[in-house]
């Protein structure tokens, strides 16, 4: 029987390991728990949910519930675990999450052609192998994929910007506009979204300096302070908003938010202060803010970002944040595959290949596993249809952006539009979840999938 190794026992790993293990492969699955401890895990389960017990939404005009219909159409092992171990949460999946892992882990182990093997891997193998060691990877394989990434492509800390639907900014205040006309496209390259009055830039000022900040855990603390060099790097080099902010009234109107160049067409003046929006991916309805990585609570978030002008009713795919995280830049280094450009043996999947959050760490390792598989077995790989939520997330973090990489969650922005616009949001997402859930059972149907199960 042919053999992968798989480097990581939580939620990307066991899925994958599951998902090879049924297509025949004896799989080899490396979890460092107990042995070596990471920052944030707390038991020596496999699959271990470290924060909150939900995996979102089960609706299917929701991001996350299109993504479990998803998963369940391909069989995982996670999200049968999770129906099995549900608790009351209204429309949510939250599981019990010791009676969750447990349910995994008997399940992996009841397999006979899967040996967990309880050991750091410190190394990335020459032989077939899904790297789903996630973002708190340990320090030396981490350094392994440093080398294998040549250095550039491997981040330690999420330093990240909120991301706005393009369709919730009001362009009645906002207009485009590159700073001294300087930009790629005409009529510039940005969205920009002026304060005109000082009194309003100094009232959103005070309301982020007494914001409600999130608790770092302990091992975040020197994310807050904006540290880099040593270990650590930002992708973009950076400061928290309010801890810029917290420096002086000017400081941010004269730095992130500085006016210049940026007259505003619909008064013909210059404001005093310019949040820019900069474009996210390739179909612009998706818009991050400029220098905006935050500390504060989400709720904070959606309370004093909607004060900037032009953002009253913005609609955020995900929020600011600044936490320990262990990624890829994926566009150099994976296809929608999840499999390496670099060395067809290897896979990465998980939030190390720089997807976020419960639901598509499982799907990503669903897809590297099915992949791997596939691949030992000479069959070619799937890429799935980009009106599936798992399809469009794989091409989103693999396609090269504009000028930003950040980690991303599921959301119905990086799905295709439908044919026809429905105005009510509820229906829209409805039918794209619909939509997509055909054209994946097509696909799948297509490319003889699954196979041996
Ligand atoms: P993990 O589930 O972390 O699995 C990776 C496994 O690899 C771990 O078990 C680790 O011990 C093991 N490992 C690491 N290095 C090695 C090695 N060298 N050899 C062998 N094994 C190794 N997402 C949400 O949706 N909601 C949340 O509330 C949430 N809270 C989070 C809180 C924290 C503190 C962190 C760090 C992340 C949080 N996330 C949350 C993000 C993410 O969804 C989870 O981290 C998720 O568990 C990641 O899945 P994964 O499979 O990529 O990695």
């Amino acid at each position: 029987m042919e053999e992968l190794i798989i480097i990581g026992g939580g939620l990307a790993g066991s899925e994958a390991a599951w998902q090879a293990a049924k297509r025949g492969i004896a799989v080899r699955l490396y979890e460092m728990r107990p042995v070596k401890a990471t920052p944030a895990h707390q038991t020596a389960a496999l699959a271990e949910i470290v924060c909150s017990n939900s995996l979102g939404s089960l609706l299917l005009s929701r991001p996350s519930g299109f993504l479990i219909a998803e998963l369940q159409k391909m069989g995982s092992l996670l999200i049968e675990c999770a129906l099995e171990n549900r608790i009351p949460a209204g429309k949510a999946l939250a599981v019990d999450r010791d009676a969750f892992s447990n349910s995994v882990q008997e399940r992996l182990q009841s397999m006979p052609n899967i040996e967990i093997i309880r050991k750091e891997v410190r190394k990335i193998p020459s032989k077939p192998a899904i790297l789903a060691s996630g973002p708190l990877t340990s320090p030396a394989l981490a350094r392994s994929l440093k080398k294998f990434t040549h250095q550039n492509n491997l981040f330690f800390y999420d330093a990240v910007a909120p991301i706005i639907e393009a369709d919730s900014i009001n362009m009645k205040v906002a207009y485009w506009g590159s700073r001294y006309g300087k930009g790629t496209k005409t009529g510039g390259d940005y969205i920009n979204c002026p304060f005109n009055m000082l009194a309003e830039y100094e009232r959103f000022v005070s309301e982020l300096l007494t914001a409600e900040k999130v608790k770092l855990k302990n091992f975040e603390k020197d994310i807050s302070k904006g540290v880099r060099g040593g270990k650590g790097k930002f992708f973009e080099a950076c400061l928290p908003i309010e801890v810029m902010a917290a420096r002086g009234i000017k400081t941010l109107s004269f730095g992130p938010l500085r006016p210049v160049g940026l007259r505003n067409p619909h008064t013909d003046c210059r404001p005093q202060a310019v949040v820019q929006l900069r474009q996210d991916n390739q179909a612009a309805t998706l818009f991050n803010m400029v220098g905006f990585q935050t500390n504060l609570t989400y709720a904070e978030q959606k309370r004093v970002f909607r004060m900037i002008p032009g953002l009253e009713n913005a609609e955020f795919v995900r929020y600011g944040q600044m936490h320990r995280n262990t990624y890829i830049y994926a566009p150099d280094v994976l296809h929608p595959t999840l499999q390496s450009r670099a060395n067809p043996n290897l896979f990465i999947a998980g939030q190390l290949a720089g997807v976020e959050g419960y639901l598509a760490n499982i799907a990503t390792g669903m897809l590297a596993g099915i992949n791997a598989a596939r691949y030992i077995n000479g069959d070619p790989l799937l890429t799935l249809p980009a009106t599936s939520m798992l399809g469009a997330l794989c091409a989103y973090i693999t396609t090269p952006n504009l000028e930003s990489f950040q980690p991303m969650k599921t959301n119905f922005s990086l799905i295709p539009p439908l044919e026809e616009f429905i105005k009510n949001k509820e229906e829209r997402f409805l039918a794209l979840s619909n939509r997509g859930l055909q054209d994946l059972s097509a696909y799948l149907r297509e490319q003889h999938e699954p196979k041996k199960i």
